[in-house]
């Protein structure tokens, strides 16, 4: 019976995955990944390592969560060391408790190696510090795949009305929700938006606007893109270092 690295692969800057994450890539009888910002990552591995792999395509799953969990499981029974491999930080957003779970369960031995998220990352790819002294004293990072117009949210929209930072992944097709939701709950028209797409890669794009018009400004960025809301998205204007 082998082990499972839950492994973070890093937002896209192949450079910003970590010594550990290398290592077991590098040791790996299979990899089992979602589709990658940088699947340069993949070239890594050993000779005669199997590829699986179970992600998206265009937002639709090739497979869901509950087989994912079963492969995972088979190739744990099959090989030595299996690397499940996740884009930016397992346990963010990544569904890697569920997985963790899963094999607990099954009597499974895994490891969790984090990975740098794509939360703070294309931010900082983009110079906008997530928190910023006298600017914004926290920062929450938020699920942008529920639609804001459900009845009974589980995000608690009433407390976004300070001026930390807020960042949603998986929330661009939601984006003219969003914007219209954080206006009715008091935010001003033109509160500082910004949106960063393929953060950390070659391929960066960083739209910078304001809540009343970031959808007309972002309606052509491809994804994967994040939507940060905050005063700090104006220090964009001074920090801007990765062009
Ligand atoms: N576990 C991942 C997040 C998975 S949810 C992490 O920690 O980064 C997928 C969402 O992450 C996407 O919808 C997008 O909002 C965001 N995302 C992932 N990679 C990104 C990138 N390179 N640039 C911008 N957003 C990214």
């Amino acid at each position: 019976m082998g082990k499972v690295y839950l492994t973070g692969a890093g937002p896209g800057d192949i450079e910003l995955l970590t010594v550990k994450a290398l290592r077991v890539i590098k040791e790996a009888d299979a990899i089992i990944y979602d589709r990658l910002a940088n699947p340069e990552i993949l070239e890594h591995a050993k000779d005669g390592c199997e590829f699986i792999y179970v992600g998206k395509e265009d937002g639709r799953h090739i497979m869901p969560q509950d087989d994912i969990n079963e492969v995972i499981y088979q190739n744990a029974l099959k090989y030595e060391n299996v690397v499940r491999l996740k884009g930016g930080d397992p346990f963010v957003f990544g569904r890697g408790g569920e997985e963790a779970l899963y094999l607990l369960e099954r009597n499974i031995k895994f490891d969790v190696i984090p990975g740098i998220t794509s939360a703070i990352s294309a931010p900082a790819y983009a110079g906008i510090p997530v928190t910023h002294r006298g600017v914004a004293v926290s920062f929450r990072v938020v699920t942008g795949h529920e639609s804001p117009n459900k009845k009974v949210s589980q995000i608690p929209w009433d407390n976004f009305k300070t001026d930390d930072t807020i960042i949603f992944l998986m929330g661009l097709h939601n984006l003219p929700k969003i914007s219209k939701k954080l206006i009715e709950i008091g935010k001003a028209a033109d509160y500082p938006v910004a949106v960063i797409s393929r953060g950390t890669t070659v391929e960066q794009t960083v739209v910078v606007g304001t809540l009343s018009d970031i959808v007309e400004k972002a309606k052509d960025v491809p994804t994967p893109a994040l939507i940060v809301v905050g005063r700090v998205v104006e220090l964009r204007e001074q920090l801007n270092w990765f062009k």
